[in-house]
């Protein structure tokens, strides 16, 4: 059972007393308490390096769902890449409810989670990642040459 306030309870003093979430959104901090710290789409344990990202995911993508930015219901702990992956996908397109409602969370989640899991299986991402760190060391590179040739 979903007990709103205890939650917001419980992330408030752990805010409160550890420095390194003072900074954190209470509404994230309450979604990571309530998803055990795990990403709820590849399930990866968020907490396992130290620079765990608080960003977390809007479930239902924040520009067709201003009103629901803020609510914990439609906050997910997530990983970088699988935010990467999901991106703007609304899971409840053609099925509206109401998050508030467990079942019909759930099976949102469930919906996003499925999506993340095709689109990661159909794009390699390790592989976009090594173009785009190669593509930025180069451009370091030449920034870094035209810097020190203006230095003479
Ligand atoms: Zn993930």
């Amino acid at each position: 059972m979903f007990n709103e306030s205890r939650l917001r309870e419980i992330a408030s003093s752990l805010a409160a007393e550890q420095s390194y979430f003072a900074k954190w959104d209470i509404n994230y901090l309450q979604a990571f308490i309530r998803d055990g710290g795990n990403c709820q789409y590849c399930e990866r344990y968020l907490f396992e390096d130290y620079d765990v990202a608080s960003c977390g995911d809007h479930l239902l993508p924040r520009k067709s769902y201003p009103e629901l930015i803020k609510n914990v219901h439609n906050l997910v702990a997530c990983c970088t890449e699988c935010n990467q992956i999901k991106r703007d996908f609304d899971p409840a397109k053609n099925d509206p409810g109401d998050l508030g409602n467990e079942e019909y969370r759930k099976r949102i989640v469930e919906k996003a989670k499925n999506h993340v899991k095709t689109i990661g299986a159909k794009r390699n991402w390790r592989a976009m990642f090594d173009d785009a760190r190669a593509a930025f060391e180069k451009k370091v590179h030449q920034y870094r040459g035209i810097n020190s040739g203006a230095a003479k």
